[in-house]
C-alpha cells in the first residue's frame, strides 16, 4: 500500500514564528511555566486543542461569503438544517454558538436537584452544565477504558450492566436522559461501538428514558466503526453515522470539532415539546431559532464542513495521521494511551517520569519541556487540571497524569508531526533530568488556565 497522503492541497498559508531556546526560556518564565499563558504567536506547533482550530476549505470560505444574514428565516439556516437532518435524522435542529451552549439549554430544562445523567465519560463542560443545575453527572465507562496500557478496539464503550443497575438503583424517574460521548474525549478520544450504542439504547427503552449523543466527533467514531466493527467494513461512513444517530433521541454537538469550523454547535432532537422549551431558552440566551448565536455565514460553513468531514479520504487521513504519530512514540518506548484515539495522543506522564510524584506535577514538567525544546504546546490533563485538596491542604490526585497532544484538523502536515515526535522523543531521552514543579499562584476554580509555577 502507498503512503496515505493529506487529501488536499494548500491554497493559503499562515507563517509560523521560529524562536530560539533562549527566547523560549524567557517566554515560559514570563508565562509562569504555564503554556496557557503563552501568546499563540510564540508557539511553533500548537497542539493545545483540536477545538475550533480546523483549517476551513475553499468551499467553506466561499460559504462564508455567500452567507445570508437575514435575521429570520435565512437561507443559510435552511441549508444547515437540512444537512444536520440528513445526518442525524432528528426532527428539530437548533443552532447554538458552541457545544456548551447546547448543553446549557438542554440541562436547564431536564436537569435539577435529585436528577442523574449517566454517560460513558462526561466532558468537563457537560459535567459543569449538569452540576450547575444541581443534578449529578455520572461516568459509567467500561473497564478497558480505565487502563491506558490495554489495547482494545472500543475503549469508549459504556458499561451497559452498570447503567442498568444504576437506573434501577436511583429510579428511572430521576434519570431524565442517558448520554453517550462519541468519541470519548476525556477517555483519550476512544471510540464507542455500534453494538454498545444499540445495547445502551435497549436499556434506555426498558426504562423509557431518551438517549442523547454528545456527538462532537461522530464522524471519527463512525470511521472507527467502519475499520474495527464486523459488518461495517463496506458501509459508507454517512450510513454508519446515520445508524448511530438513529438510536438516539437527540444530540448536542460542538461544530468546532467534526464540523471543521472555528465556531458553532447545535442541539437536535425528536421530541416536539422539548424542542419548544429549548427554543424558548435559546431566544433568551443565544438568539432567534434560525441563527442561535451564530452569523448566517457560520451556518453555511458548518453545513459545508459536515459534508466534508464524512469524506472517507479525509477520515482515512485523519485517523491514520493520529495513529502514525502514536506509532512513532510507541516505537521509541514512550508510554501513551493505546491504541491512539481519533483526535489526540495522550502521554502517560506517570510512566514517562516515574521519579516525579503527582504532587510535583509530572505532566506539567513534560509540557514545559516540549515548549522549551521545540516550541510545541501541549496540555496537562492530570493533577494540575483535576487535582483537589483534602481538608489538610494535601493534593488528591486524579487517577491518571496525562499530557494531551491534540491534532487540529487539516492544519499540520506529516513533517510537522515528524518534528513533534522528535521533540517528544528528545524529552524522553532526557527524562531523568526533568524536574517537578510547584504551584505559586492558583485561582479557586479551573486553576489550570491561569496557575503559575516554579521549578523544584
Ligand atoms: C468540545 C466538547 C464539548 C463542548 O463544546 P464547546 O464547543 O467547546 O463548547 C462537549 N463535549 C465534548 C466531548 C467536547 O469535546
Amino acid at each position: 500500500m502507498k503512503t496515505i497522503i493529506e487529501p488536499f492541497k494548500i491554497k493559503s498559508v499562515e507563517p509560523i514564528k521560529f524562536t530560539t531556546r533562549e527566547q523560549r526560556e524567557e517566554i515560559l518564565k514570563e508565562a509562569g511555566y504555564n503554556p496557557f499563558m503563552i501568546k499563540a504567536e510564540d508557539v511553533l506547533i500548537d497542539l493545545l486543542t483540536d477545538s475550533g482550530t480546523s483549517a476551513m476549505s475553499a468551499r467553506q470560505w466561499a460559504g462564508i461569503m455567500d452567507g445570508d444574514e437575514s435575521y429570520a428565516g435565512s437561507k443559510s439556516f435552511f441549508r444547515f438544517e437540512s444537512t444536520v437532518k440528513k445526518i442525524t435524522g432528528h426532527k428539530y435542529i437548533i443552532p447554538t454558538h458552541q457545544g456548551r451552549a447546547a448543553e446549557k439549554i438542554l440541562f436547564s430544562i431536564v436537569g435539577g436537584k435529585g436528577k442523574y445523567i449517566p454517560n460513558n465519560t462526561h466532558f468537563d463542560t457537560t459535567r459543569a452544565n449538569i452540576e450547575f443545575t444541581g443534578a449529578e453527572a455520572v461516568d459509567l465507562l467500561n473497564e478497558t477504558g480505565k487502563h491506558p496500557e490495554i489495547r482494545a478496539d472500543f475503549k469508549g464503550n459504556m458499561d451497559v450492566e452498570a447503567l442498568d443497575e444504576f437506573i434501577a438503583k436511583v429510579g428511572k424517574e430521576n434519570v431524565p436522559l442517558v448520554m453517550i460521548t462519541i468519541t470519548n474525549n476525556s477517555g483519550g478520544g476512544q471510540p464507542v461501538s455500534m453494538k454498545n450504542i444499540r445495547d445502551v439504547k435497549e436499556v434506555c427503552k426498558k426504562y423509557d428514558i431518551p438517549l442523547f449523543l454528545d456527538a462532537c466527533r461522530f464522524a471519527e467514531n463512525a470511521y472507527f466503526i467502519k475499520k474495527r466493527e464486523k459488518g461495517y467494513e463496506n458501509k459508507p461512513v454517512l450510513e454508519i453515522a446515520q445508524e448511530i444517530f438513529s438510536y438516539a433521541d437527540g444530540a448536542t454537538m460542538s461544530a468546532k470539532k467534526d464540523a471543521l469550523v472555528n465556531i458553532g454547535g447545535f442541539l437536535s432532537m425528536n421530541d416536539e415539546n422539548l424542542a419548544m422549551q429549548c427554543r424558548n431558552l435559546l431566544i433568551v440566551t443565544e438568539g432567534f431559532p434560525t441563527y442561535g448565536g451564530l452569523a448566517g455565514r457560520d451556518l453555511e460553513a458548518v453545513a459545508q464542513g459536515l459534508e466534508e468531514v464524512l469524506n472517507e479520504h479525509y477520515l482515512q487521513y485523519r485517523i491514520r495521521s493520529t495513529e502514525y504519530f502514536g506509532e512513532k512514540l510507541i516505537s521509541a518506548g514512550i508510554p501513551i494511551i493505546e491504541p491512539p484515539g481519533g483526535h489526540a495522543i495522550y502521554i502517560d506522564a506517570k510512566r514517562f517520569l516515574p521519579h516525579i510524584p503527582p504532587h510535583q506535577y509530572p505532566g506539567q514538567s513534560i509540557v514545559c519541556e516540549l515548549y522549551l525544546d521545540g516550541g510545541v504546546r501541549a496540555v496537562e490533563i492530570g493533577s494540575v487540571m483535576f487535582g483537589k485538596y483534602d481538608k489538610d491542604g494535601k493534593l488528591i490526585p486524579p487517577p491518571m497524569e496525562l499530557v494531551r497532544l491534540a491534532i487540529p484538523r487539516r492544519v499540520y502536515t506529516q513533517s510537522h508531526i515528524d518534528y513533534v515526535a522528535e521533540v517528544v522523543i528528545e524529552a524522553y531521552k532526557n527524562r531523568e533530568k526533568l524536574k517537578g514543579y510547584k504551584i505559586t499562584y492558583e485561582a479557586p476554580m479551573l486553576r489550570h488556565f491561569t496557575a503559575r509555577f516554579e521549578q523544584i
